[in-house]
């Protein structure tokens, strides 16, 4: 498991106060030379993280909550699907997180996603989340509006207020048994640029196009500075952020695989020992049943 970590340590950030986006490099492969050479460690580590996922849901104590967040085109939907291809579908839930809808705006923001945290045994995976709520919601002050908050509460001090929640909120989850981990898909605007005309000049990506993300691309600098502030106040020892290089979809794939593993393998899981009364209990059923003629 010495590999995993090491491909992953060095996007791992668990104290923000320093932290700068310009210092991550989104075209990084951390000295793995080919996509090759990278999808053959990726589909071992494929396997393990099936054999991982078995043994949290036999042990059903710990749940594991993953967070992926990124600009338009950066690649979460192909790593989700990619990284859990081999892992059994009854223990897996993903949410997309979309624009809120009515009834989600007349609730408190955490609301809509309390209900999704996965159960004990289980791995949630949340393809965006209420880290829109400092991302999107900042760039766009019409999207704070319609919250229909009482405008005493809308004050200066707003942002500073909901990363002190969202800390509080995660290690509420994280005391009772909920393992974070956070991915920040770091694409350049660059490589979004080639990968939105990709969508628009070969039929089979058409469909992905929108309009909208083309848009978002104007506030890139916005964003930036938001995905910046978020993760300096946001990244904590038990809830870190992952800052993954994201220009190269097969390192992406690589290093959240790894990062998933050195989690689990952290936990230390295995199979729930059996104790001595339902052992024997398990051997009268096994000799019943070798005894039985048909
Ligand atoms: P896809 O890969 O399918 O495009 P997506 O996550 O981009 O996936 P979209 O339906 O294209 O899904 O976009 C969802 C939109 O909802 C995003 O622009 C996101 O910023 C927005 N959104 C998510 N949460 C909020 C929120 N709390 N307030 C306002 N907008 C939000
Ligand atoms: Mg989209």
């Amino acid at each position: 498991m010495k590999e995993a970590k090491q491909i992953v340590e060095e996007y791992c950030v668990t104290k923000g106060e320093k932290f700068r986006l310009k210092d991550y490099d989104p075209a990084d492969t951390n000295g793995v030379k080919s996509k090759k050479h990278a999808e053959s460690i990726l589909q071992r580590r494929v396997g393990l993280l099936s054999d991982m996922q078995e043994k949290l849901y036999a042990q059903d104590r710990w749940a594991l909550l993953l967070i992926f967040q990124a600009m338009d085109a950066a690649g979460k939907d192909g790593a989700i699907k990619h990284v859990m291809s081999g892992v059994n579908p009854q223990g897996c839930d993903v949410f997309s997180f979309k624009s809120p809808s009515s009834e989600e705006l007349d609730h408190d923001y955490l609301w809509r996603t309390h209900k999704c945290t996965p159960s004990r045994g289980k791995i949630g995976i949340f393809n965006r989340s209420y880290y829109e709520e400092v991302l999107v919601v900042r760039v766009h002050p019409p999207f704070l509006r319609a919250q229909k908050l009482p405008n005493d509460l809308i004050t200066k001090h707003i942002w500073d207020q909901r990363y002190e929640d969202i800390n509080a909120f995660e290690r509420y989850l994280t005391r009772n048994g909920v393992v974070i981990r956070k991915f920040f898909l770091n694409v350049s605007k660059e490589e979004q640029k080639k990968r939105f005309l990709e969508r628009l000049e070969d039929p089979k990506k058409n469909w992905k196009f929108s309009m909208a993300d083309v848009q978002e691309r104007a506030f890139w600098k916005d964003y930036q500075e938001a995905y910046e502030e978020m993760i300096q106040h946001t990244a904590t020892k038990h809830a870190p952020w992952y800052v993954i290089p994201a220009d190269n979809k097969w390192f992406t794939r690589l290093a959240i695989a790894s990062a998933i593993i050195e989690t689990l393998d952290e936990l230390d899981l295995s199979f729930p020992d059996v104790d001595e009364e339902k052992k024997k209990e398990l051997q009268a059923v096994r000799a019943s049943l070798l005894s039985q003629k048909d």
